[in-house]
Parts: C-alpha cells; sequence; structure tokens
C-alpha cells in the first residue's frame, strides 16, 4: 500500500491550487451573490488543462485518472464548490461518450472540445423523476435510421451553456430501464432549448436548467447507447463521478475546517482565545479527522477505477459519507464563528449552503444506502460462522488449576466476602484483602469490602 502522490500528481495538484487561488477565489462569492456562472472563469481552467482531464491520448488529451481529476476538484472545490460544480460537469457529460463503443463520434466530440472552449451536459434527471433513474420517461421514437426525442430533462448542470449533451430518453418507459438508450444532443440543432437559469439555494455560480425537447432528430452518428444499454451506461458513469463528488465535498470541508482554524486562534471570549475551550479544540480535531478520512475514502474509490475493479461500491461509500461529513464540517466551522458566521460577508455560511447540494445531485444520500446496503446483504461473503454455528469449547481444567489468576476466581467458590481494588476495579475474594492488588500493585490498604454474606 502506496498512499504517496508521483511527482507529477504533486505538481498537477499545485496547478490546480494555484489555479482556485488565482482565478476561482477572488470573484466566487460574487457571482454566487448574483446568480451568475462566470464563464470566463470556466474557460481559464480549460486554458491551463484542468478540464476534460480523462480525455484518452490518442485524442490529443491527458488521459488521467480518477485520482488526478480528485486532486485537481478538491483544490477547486475548496475555493467554490459551485466552480467544481460547473468545471468537473464536462468530466460528467463526457464519462458516457467514452464508455460508448461510438468511437467516430469519441473523437470527434474529444477533438472538439480540447481544440475549442466548449461545455458538455449530462442529463437523465426529468421534472418527475430523478433517483429512479429507470423511471424515465422523455421518448425516443425510432423514425427510419433516426430517433426522435420528446421530452424534458430537469437540473441539468451547464445545459444553458452547453455545446453538447450525454442525455438519456426512454424507447419504451413501460419497460423501463430496458427502453433506456443514450445520445449525444448538439444544442445548436432545432428541436432542443434550455429555460432560465434555476434558483438555487447553494452553487449559485453553477447553471442549472432544464432541456426541453421537441422532436429533436439524432442521426445514427450521435447514438451513445441503444435501448437496454442505456441504463448500465448511465450507472457506469456515476460509478466514476461519485468519487468526484466526494472530491468537491473534501475540498469545501478542507476550507470551513482552515477558516474555523483561522477564527478560533483569533478569537478572544473570557480573556482566553477560543483555542483554550476544550469543546471548541475537540470541533476542529473531529472536523480534521473527517476530512482526512473523505479525502482517503475519494483515493480509495478513485484507485479502484484506475485500477480496472469496479468502482461501484467505494464510490458510493465516498459520496455518502464525504458529503454527510462536509455538511457537519460546514456546520461545525459556523458555529465555531458564532454570529459572525451566520452573515453574508463571511465565506462560511456559503459553504454551509453548498454543502447540501452534495447530498442530492448523482445519487442521493439515501441511493448511496441503497446501493452499499444491497451489497452488504447480498454478495459480501462474511468471515464469521453465523451466529448458531459459532464454536464455544469448554476450558480446560487442568490448565485452569495451574493458572493462579484464575484460580482466584475459581476459589471464590463459597468466599464470604468480597473486595475491591480502588485503583484498578479487581475482585479479591476472601475474608481479608491480599497483601497487595495482584493486577496494579497497589498495597491493601486500597481495598474495600464490596460485598459479604
Ligand atoms: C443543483 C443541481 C444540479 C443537478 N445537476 C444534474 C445534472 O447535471 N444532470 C442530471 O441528470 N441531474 C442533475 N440533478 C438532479 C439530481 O441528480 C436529482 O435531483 C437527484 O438525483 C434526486 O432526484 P429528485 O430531485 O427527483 O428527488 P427524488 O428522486 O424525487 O427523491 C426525493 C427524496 O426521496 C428519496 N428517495 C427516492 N427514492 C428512494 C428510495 N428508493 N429509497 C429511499 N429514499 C428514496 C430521495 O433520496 C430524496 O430524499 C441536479 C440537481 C440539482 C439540485
Amino acid at each position: 500500500m502506496d498512499f504517496s502522490l508521483t511527482e507529477e500528481q504533486k505538481q498537477l495538484q499545485m496547478k490546480a491550487r494555484t489555479f482556485a487561488l488565482e482565478y476561482v477565489l477572488p470573484v466566487v462569492h460574487k457571482y454566487d451573490d448574483i446568480g451568475i456562472t462566470p464563464l470566463h472563469v470556466i474557460e481559464e481552467a480549460w486554458k491551463a488543462g484542468l478540464m476534460n482531464l480523462d480525455i484518452p491520448k490518442k485524442y490529443g488529451g491527458n488521459e488521467y485518472g480518477l485520482l488526478e481529476s480528485a486532486l485537481v476538484v478538491e483544490e477547486i472545490a475548496a475555493a467554490g464548490p459551485g466552480m467544481a460544480t460547473s468545471i468537473f460537469a464536462n468530466g460528467l457529460g463526457e464519462e458516457p461518450l467514452l464508455m460508448s463503443e461510438n468511437d467516430s463520434l469519441k473523437e470527434e466530440i474529444c477533438k472538439d472540445l480540447l481544440k475549442d472552449f466548449g461545455l458538455i451536459s449530462f442529463a437523465t434527471s426529468e421534472p418527475v423523476m430523478g433517483s429512479d433513474v429507470g423511471g424515465m420517461i422523455c421518448k425516443a421514437d425510432k423514425d427510419g435510421n433516426e430517433w426522435v426525442l420528446n421530452g424534458k430533462k430537469y437540473w441539468i448542470t451547464n445545459a444553458g451553456l452547453a455545446k453538447y449533451i450525454s442525455l438519456f430518453a426512454n424507447a419504451d418507459p413501460k419497460s423501463r430501464h430496458k427502453g433506456i438508450c443514450g445520445f449525444l444532443i448538439r444544442t445548436d440543432k432545432e428541436g432542443v432549448t434550455t429555460g432560465r437559469p434555476i434558483e438555487k439555494m447553494g452553487h449559485r455560480c453553477s447553471n442549472t436548467t432544464v432541456v426541453d425537447l421537441k422532436d429533436y432528430r439524432v442521426p445514427p452518428g450521435d447514438v451513445l447507447a441503444e435501448p437496454g444499454k442505456g441504463f448500465p451506461l448511465a450507472m457506469k458513469t456515476f460509478a466514476r463521478t461519485r468519487p468526484i463528488i466526494g472530491a468537491m465535498a473534501t475540498g469545501l470541508a478542507r476550507s470551513a475546517m482552515e477558516w474555523a482554524i483561522h477564527y478560533v486562534k483569533k478569537r478572544k471570549a473570557f480573556g482566553q482565545p477560543l483555542t483554550e475551550f476544550q469543546a471548541l479544540q475537540f470541533k476542529i480535531a473531529e472536523m480534521y479527522q473527517k476530512v482526512e478520512t473523505s479525502r482517503l475514502m475519494t483515493w480509495r474509490a478513485s484507485w479502484d477505477a484506475d485500477n480496472g475493479r469496479n468502482p461501484l461500491l467505494w464510490a458510493s461509500m465516498t459520496k455518502f459519507y464525504a458529503t454527510e461529513i462536509a455538511l457537519e464540517v460546514a456546520s461545525d466551522a459556523l458555529q465555531c464563528y458564532g454570529g459572525y458566521g451566520y452573515v453574508k460577508y463571511m465565506p462560511i455560511e456559503k459553504l454551509f449552503r453548498d454543502a447540501k447540494l452534495y447530498q442530492i445531485y448523482e445519487g442521493t444520500t439515501e441511493i448511496q444506502k441503497l446501493i452499499i446496503s444491497r451489497h452488504a446483504l447480498g454478495d459480501y461473503q462474511p468471515i464469521m460462522p453465523s451466529i448458531e454455528d459459532v464454536p464455544y469449547a469448554p476450558v480446560d481444567e487442568d490448565w485452569l488449576e495451574k493458572t493462579e489468576y484464575l484460580n482466584d476466581i475459581v476459589q471464590s467458590k463459597g468466599a464470604k466476602k468480597a473486595w475491591r481494588c480502588r485503583i484498578c476495579g479487581h475482585v479479591h475474594y476472601g475474608d481479608e484483602p491480599p497483601e497487595e492488588c495482584p493486577v496494579c500493585k497497589y498495597p491493601k490498604g486500597v481495598f474495600k469490602e464490596v460485598w459479604s454474606r
């Protein structure tokens, strides 16, 4: 097991950190206030090579693994969670394309996204369904060799600004999962429009809109998955993107913790720095432990994906844990600030609002728990025998006779008094306490009579 990063990974992490501090942090609070996406910042991330990280080398990309993506995402989310959502929505939109069997489309879109700045969104959710992906009703009808799409997708990150959308629709809603297929939508074509940005509680500088499809025609070359192959493709996508949400949550929690540390060091109450109060020291300890654990889980889930293992389980555990602790840490950090944590002039209240979304998109916490419990109750192979098969061997009595301390207990049979050592709790049976406690070696005087007959 090796948790160290390579030199290349460390350089990438530093590059992302510098970008986050120079380009994201200074502007993100203002854009969050006004609820507008700073497209120029996303474009700067593109220019810096911090977007489209997993595009394969054969198309001109860096072909980074999930671990590299997680390193970059943590830094950007630490400066601005909403910006991270928007910048890394391209990764989400690209996954179904990269995992599809449509090689010519892959080549065309990947090369285009590297050559010119452009956004690609991902769309499964609809106005009346989100968690229940199999229940999607956006309709795909075959017409000759083309597909015709009608319906609405909702909550689609970056859709109002995107050039492409990896979109899932259903050829036969009655058959649920079996009818789901996937398509690449080109937003400059007829038949697709988006709505005004949805006003949100957090991630306000990330664009989220409806996608409305009216007789949108998909040529055969833009198909990502035929009916039946769409649902597994969407699920495989989530298994690769949930660790990245873990990285975002880690970054958010890290900043909340750092700003809490900063504040408790300088603020005084009752004549002493807040750092002198154990209640706050312990809050900081808990935050620190949660941030580090969250990062470990993110790296582990990413490692699974990068090493050809199915990342599904760790992806869900990571998303579940990291997003829960992000909200807890943001809440505790806000508490450390007292009233100042609750005002708009401080960045903490924004982190608190931003943290909530992580528990909702890309599968709610409840959906992650379903996946984990399905594994624990299904495929998981227990090490222990079942409870009724647990062996219960008797004590070997010959051996017991030779064991001085156990004999104490055996010889307690028939004893008239019990004495407890007030130092270590050892109980001695007999008329008198022993000269010294056999466990802690304190003299006779420490024994107190606790029982007699
Ligand atoms: C800001 C934002 C950005 C988003 N971006 C995108 C995007 O880019 N692309 C996209 O496709 N979607 C996107 N989404 C949609 C998001 O993925 C969904 O909101 C999410 O999956 C939950 O679906 P829902 O809102 O329909 O809630 P519902 O599915 O209606 O769930 C409501 C509640 O019931 C619970 N629940 C549902 N089913 C079960 C169950 N079986 N067991 C236990 N509890 C259950 C849920 O956990 C939740 O608490 C985005 C959402 C937001 C808010």
